[in-house]
């Protein structure tokens, strides 16, 4: 498969508008998140942080501890989301294949645009120029002949950067000693374990396939195809269109009268709906509960909510509408998230960034399904995966219901 793909990333994105509309914060340690006083995390610094070890997505307090000094601000989402639509804009109008990733972020597939890789390069260049001009931000911009090696490109050379990795061989050459994280999919847990069994750099993924393979199934396999430079996986535009929603229901064998049993399940429900939410980058800003009667006659509630992808949120607000709904004996439920949005940023929300604190919620799902597990004598946590398979979600469900 021979594919252009050119990946372009905004520098310090956040924190470089605020700084572009406030000149006074030039040259500072910036941090936009919340504050220092609330629970949150950064969502955004300065590059000027970055040197005191601050990074998107840490706890405000740690980024307090090392950063005393910095200036904090709360960020303005309103401003940063008309900019990201002007850039996207620009995108656009060299592709329709325009993966968009983050608020700041997106992959353009180029392939059928130009003849050679020099023509790509153009175009990367002059997204750049039209950026800086349009919005006075600036980018960087990486290209190559695949998804994950272009990304590396763009953070190759961060920030204001520029940088071509046109074959495989280019890629692994640059990549090979280098310590396992720099390949994508890589985060800190799977890092630790490779290292545990000596496994450091990507060429020693590449001499460990195998067990790599066997220690991530999957994901091990993508990993190892990332160490020898293979990526096949194609650029795929998001199109609000094609996800006005995302819900999770479940139809009963037999009609439920007992609603704190319907609790237990929206637990489920609101995970599976979290997991595809988070999959795709998006966040609901409405939550809606489905419910049909045994008479068949159906309901649903809505409620607006602060865009999240959060299980244990979609749960609370999802039971608070429960509690409000006629009591009677129930043959379906289901709850969504609606009105989507492309998340922010993929680990951040701007739920986590206003002081919802994220440790707290995955605290908060973790002990609902501890609940679960005494209850049922199911092992949920360890069973997640299977658990949002439509069938297993129904075997799940009806063994909760006969067991209640
Ligand atoms: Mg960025």
């Amino acid at each position: 498969m021979n594919q252009i793909i050119i990946h372009v990333d905004m520098d310090a994105f956040y924190a470089s508008i605020e700084i572009r509309d406030h000149p006074e914060l030039k040259g500072l340690p910036l941090i936009i998140g919340s504050l220092p006083s609330e629970r949150g995390v950064v969502a955004t610094c300065s590059y000027e942080a970055r040197k005191f070890g601050v990074h998107s997505a840490m706890n405000i307090k740690e980024a307090y501890r090392l950063c005393p000094s910095g200036i904090y601000r709360r960020p303005n989402m309103e401003k940063y989301r008309a900019i990201s639509s002007q850039i996207r804009e620009i995108w656009k109008s060299y592709t329709p294949l325009v993966e968009t990733v983050a608020f700041d972020e997106a992959y353009l597939d180029v392939t059928d645009q130009v003849n050679n890789f020099e023509d790509a390069r153009k175009i990367g260049l002059e997204i750049k120029e039209k950026i800086k001009q349009k919005t006075g931000l600036s980018c960087s911009v990486g290209i190559a002949y695949c998804k994950t090696a272009a990304k590396t490109a763009s953070e190759e050379d961060k920030p204001n950067g520029f940088f071509e990795i046109p074959t495989p061989k280019d890629f692994i050459d640059l990549i090979i000693d280098r310590d396992v994280r720099v390949l994508h999919t890589v985060g800190q847990a799977t890092a630790k374990k490779l290292y545990s069994y000596g496994i450091k750099t990507v060429r020693d993924v590449r001499e460990n396939s195998e067990t790599v393979i066997n220690l991530f199934g999957k994901q091990g396999q993508l990993i190892v195809n990332f160490a020898f430079g293979i990526d096949e996986r194609k650029v795929i535009p998001y199109r609000p269109e094609d996800a006005k929603s995302i819900s999770r229901e479940v139809t009963f064998q037999q009609d439920v009268t007992n609603y704190d049993l319907l609790k237990d399940i929206l637990v489920l429900l609101s995970l599976c709906v979290e997991k595809r939410a988070k999959q795709h980058g998006l966040s609901g800003n409405g939550i809606t509960l489905k419910i049909t009667y045994a008479d068949m006659k159906g309901i649903t509630r809505s409620k607006r909510i602060f865009a999240s992808n959060s299980a244990a949120l979609i749960w609370k607000e999802a039971v608070k509408l429960l509690d409000k709904v006629d009591k009677r004996p129930v043959r379906l439920i289901g709850v969504g998230i609606h009105d989507l949005s492309i998340d922010e940023n993929r680990q951040v929300s701007v739920a986590d960034i206003l002081s919802n604190d994220t440790e707290n919620r995955d605290k908060e799902i973790s002990h609902l399904l501890m609940k679960l597990e005494n209850r049922y004598g199911l092992n949920f946590t360890e069973n997640l995966e299977k658990i949002y398979k439509a069938d297993t979600l129904h075997k799940t469900v009806e063994y909760m219901r006969k067991h209640f």
